[in-house]
């Protein structure tokens, strides 16, 4: 009898025993296709000598030494790199050990900046529905998904969740993309006025909405706005780019396309390509400074933030990001799964959209095309999906969401971005069929 606790508290899963470029291994010896690196992780694949060698090196050379004695060289070299690359503003880097962290990290940094500057009134986040940031508290309270925050309510922090920039179910008839990206972002002004703009501390949101929505990108000029409207009320910006980050989208932060830079940025997930837990928060010196001219002290910190061999294991792969050209591979990758999707997919019946960037894509699915009206929850369409691909030996993330109270369906892809194209055939064969036999 196993002592796991999985998951799925009925069903113990599969043994995976190895991972070789895009394929899991599990011990039977039945090969399944990673096409979403589980939750968007795996951007360069199983089994990257480079990356398994750099941390095997730390490992020899320093396992652990506490962030509140040493910094460490492979933590430094990670920060020099991300700040080399990372939006302009962007300066300090706090190490943590997963998306949840960073994001957690990033409510409290924000919450301290306010005090630290002298206005302990700004104590709210305005966030998004149809997000996720994490399941920690603070991280679970911005989030939007209600499924997830369902049975939490008691524990969870009062935040206002503004609708999400949602093109295909929110842009009216007749609207321009870039009338509905101005429109949706000044709801974070309408909800700044309602609330008081001197009670808020920050805005949060992922710059491509991953779990939730199925990569659901922003309308044309939405962030350009919002940015605008967090100036001129002096609320913080903080992007979470746990998912859609690190090259997903085809640049390292997804916020560049938009031509935006945060006050704040959470990282994971890519950052370590699942050959370490690892996460980070950037954030600006302006912020960085208050504390540095404050207190001098950051109140928050986990025991195994800045781990030398997770960094060192961050820090190989976002030199392979960077040093084997994958960002124009991901451009060109993505839009061959782009035009693969639409070839199958734009005409069915129920599919209503096709989305993303890069190798992040999502497909919607409706129960009618016309109406865009979503299964019935009942259904359980997602889940039927997910079992389904991956009896068929495919891997991808179906995941349902909450579109005006109802449930709706999406599948997210997030292959490695090393897939090649016989690979994006095989992808297409078996989500078809899964997505065939669930319907
Ligand atoms: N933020 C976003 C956008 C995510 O997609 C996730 C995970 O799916 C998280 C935060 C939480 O990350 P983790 O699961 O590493 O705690």
């Amino acid at each position: 009898m196993s002592h796991i606790f999985p998951r799925h508290t009925r069903q113990l899963p599969p043994m995976a025993v190895s991972g070789q470029g895009c394929y899991l291994i599990d011990e039977t010896g039945k090969q399944y296709l990673d096409a979403s690196g589980g939750a968007a992780v795996s951007c360069l694949g199983h089994g990257d000598r480079e990356v398994i060698e750099a941390v095997k090196g730390q490992l020899d050379q320093l396992a652990f030494a506490h962030t509140g004695f040493f910094t460490s060289k492979p933590a430094e070299d990670l920060a020099d790199i991300l700040i080399a690359n990372a939006p302009a503003g962007l300066d300090r880097v706090y190490l943590v050990s997963g998306g949840s962290e960073a994001t957690e990290a990033a409510i409290k940094l924000a919450r301290q900046y306010w005090v630290e500057k002298g206005e302990p009134q700004r104590g709210r986040v305005i966030a998004r529905k149809q997000s996720y940031h994490g399941n920690t508290i603070g991280a679970l309270s911005a989030g939007g998904n209600e499924w997830r925050r369902a049975q939490f309510g008691p524990l969870l922090l009062d935040m206002s969740h503004i609708d999400p920039c949602y093109e295909y179910r929110l842009r009216q008839p007749g609207e321009s993309a870039e009338e509905y990206g101005r429109r949706a972002a000044d709801a974070l002004e309408a909800e700044l006025l309602r609330v008081g703009p001197e009670t808020v501390m920050a805005f949060m949101a992922e710059p491509v909405v991953g779990a939730t929505a199925g990569a659901l990108t922003p309308a044309p000029g939405y962030f350009k706005r919002i940015r605008e409207i967090c100036d001129r009320y002096g609320v913080l910006l903080i992007l979470d780019e746990v998912m859609c980050g690190m090259g997903r989208t085809g640049t390292l932060f997804a916020c560049e396309q938009d031509g935006v830079a945060p006050d704040i940025a959470c990282i994971a997930k890519g950052l370590g390509a699942g050959y370490q837990p690892i996460g980070a928060m950037l954030c600006s010196s302006e912020i960085y400074d208050a504390l540095v001219n404050g207190s001098g002290f950051f109140q928050h910190g986990h025991t195994y933030m800045g781990h030398p061999s997770a960094a060192a294991g961050g820090r190989a792969v976002v030199g392979a990001i960077l040093g084997r050209d994958l960002l124009p591979r991901v451009k060109t990758q993505g839009e061959a799964l782009a035009d693969r999707l639409a070839d199958r997919f734009g005409q069915h019946a129920h599919v209503g959209d096709l989305r993303g960037r890069g190798l992040f894509r999502g497909i919607e699915l409706v129960e009618d095309r016309e109406t865009k009206a979503p299964f019935d929850p009942a259904k359980g369409l997602a889940g039927k999906i997910k079992k389904a691909a991956f009896e068929a030996g495919l891997i991808c993330y179906p995941m349902s969401g909450t579109i005006d109270g109802r449930q709706g369906d999406h599948v997210l892809l997030a292959p490695p971005f090393i897939i090649e194209d016989t690979q994006l055939d095989e992808l297409i064969d078996k989500l078809d069929g899964a997505i065939s036999k669930a319907l």
